[in-house]
């Protein structure tokens, strides 16, 4: 029976299976250091007393998959824990070919070999942190009240802005790709489910080159019923990635800090919220900068970079809630205040995470603003979810490939991906 590497007790045989991540043939001795998701150990194998296991030893290869049965013995000449296994048996379970991708392998080359490329040591928690992190988002929406939905994420008309979305061919007809599950998280709304969440993948036809882009990503999605103010969505999103925050750092804080060089920083108070009008004028006081005509209203990855700046600067804060976009540059089912939309995005470490706002139920006015876009027949059965009663809601949604890189400090969103998707890239 399998033993994990960090049950071994001393002197007791046991068998341990795992992924062999390095073979050390010297004078005297075979070192082969095996990994399984326990923890690592050193198997010793004596060229003259073990002569019979030599050959299968020899024969191991970075990558193979084997089973030792033996034991673990404490030695004060074994570095990392002075444990190392005397094996009475090798078996080769999985023999690994030469390893075709080398440390310095550019990033396509990467991305070709990724499953390669997720056993380096840079790589060798990711998923688990990422795992962790989703996984305390969740937890934290689970206690305070929320249900976790599965929306379709194949859609009979084109949503919110057709440009950028995906068209497949839906047997004799056309469908598309859900780039996000806005619609159906209101529905939900309607439904009577007060508080609901979604992570699910989210496509969307951009091709657009960026670090930050990809054509699918994961969207951690979120709706509630009965807010006053969009506020009290920034609020949540507030406390909702502080006690992520706090976990991730207890559980992995100095993992990321020994594999990624980066602290991971717990908010202690309040998020800065300032307006866009407030901090362009911030921006161009300090730093001379000016936001070209056509992103007026809006913020563009230069304007998201230093209102980082400014808010370290200012407030000592990694995160910055800017509000006060124009309705021009947000979608028409933001709820709007003196023409205005009661919606923010979310800063952090230079990069946008989150669009939130209060949504618009009232199904008239809901409706003008849908037609002042130029939207109809695509949104008609959208509209129809406010007609029947519906209470005051909003929300956001986070990408968890971005929020994984910038929590990792990675220079591009496809180190944070286990496979990326991009204009260019459909494989593996
Ligand atoms: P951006 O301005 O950065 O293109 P967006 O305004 O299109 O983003 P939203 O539609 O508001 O983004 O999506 C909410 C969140 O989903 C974003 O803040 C971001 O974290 C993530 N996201 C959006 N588009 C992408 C994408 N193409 N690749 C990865 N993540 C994305």
């Amino acid at each position: 029976m399998r033993c994990l590497i960090k049950d071994l007790k001393e002197n007791k045989a046991s068998e341990i299976r795992g992924m062999v991540s390095k073979v050390r043939d010297t004078k005297y001795m075979v070192f082969v250091m095996i990994k399984d998701r326990s923890g690592f150990i050193q198997v010793s194998i004596d060229k003259n007393e073990q002569k019979d296991l030599l050959d299968k030893a020899l024969s191991i290869t970075t990558g193979s998959i084997v089973s030792f049965t033996g034991v673990m013995k404490l030695s004060e000449y074994v570095r990392q824990g002075g444990k190392e296994f005397i094996p009475e048996k090798i078996e080769i379970i999985s023999l690994a070919e030469t390893i075709p991708l080398e440390e310095n392998a550019n990033a396509d080359t990467k991305q070709d070999y990724r499953w390669l490329d997720l056993r380096t040591p840079k790589n060798e928690f990711l998923f688990n942190i990422q795992s962790e992190f989703v996984k305390y988002m969740r937890e934290y929406l689970y206690n305070n009240d929320f249900t976790e939905i599965h929306t379709p994420k194949l859609l009979g008309a084109a949503s919110e802005s057709g440009s950028s979305v995906f068209e497949v061919k839906y047997f004799d007809t056309k469908a598309y790709l859900a780039q996000s599950p806005q619609f159906y998280k209101q529905m939900a709304i309607a439904s009577g489910i007060e508080r609901v969440f979604e992570v699910a993948p989210a496509f969307r036809a951009e091709n657009s080159n960026t670090n930050r882009h990809c054509t699918e990503f994961t969207s951690f999605d979120l709706e509630f019923a009965y807010i006053d103010s969009y506020k009290d969505v920034m609020k949540l999103e507030q406390e909702l990635l502080t006690y992520a925050l706090k976990n991730i750092k207890e559980e992995y804080g100095d993992i990321i800090k020994e594999r990624y060089g980066i602290d991971v920083v717990v908010p202690t108070k309040d998020f800065p919220v300032i307006d866009l009008n407030d901090l362009l004028s911030e921006l161009n006081k300090r730093y001379g900068y000016v936001i070209p005509e056509y992103d007026i209203g809006d913020m563009n990855a230069e304007t998201e970079k230093l209102a980082y700046k400014f808010a370290m600067e200012e407030y000592n804060s990694e995160f910055i809630f800017v509000t006060g976009f124009s309705k021009e540059k947000r979608p028409f089912y933001h709820m709007r205040k003196d023409n205005i939309p009661e919606g923010f995005d979310l800063i952090w470490r230079g990069m946008e995470i989150t669009s939130g706002s209060q949504r618009e139920h009232r199904y008239d006015v809901l409706s003008a603003q849908a037609k002042e876009k130029g939207l109809g027949k695509d949104v008609e059965f959208y509209m129809q979810f406010f007609k029947y009663g519906c209470p005051p809601h909003g929300g956001f949604a986070i990408g968890v490939d971005r929020i994984t890189m910038l929590l990792l400090g990675l220079d591009h969103i496809r180190e944070a991906q286990f496979l990326f998707r991009g204009p260019n890239r459909l494989n593996p």
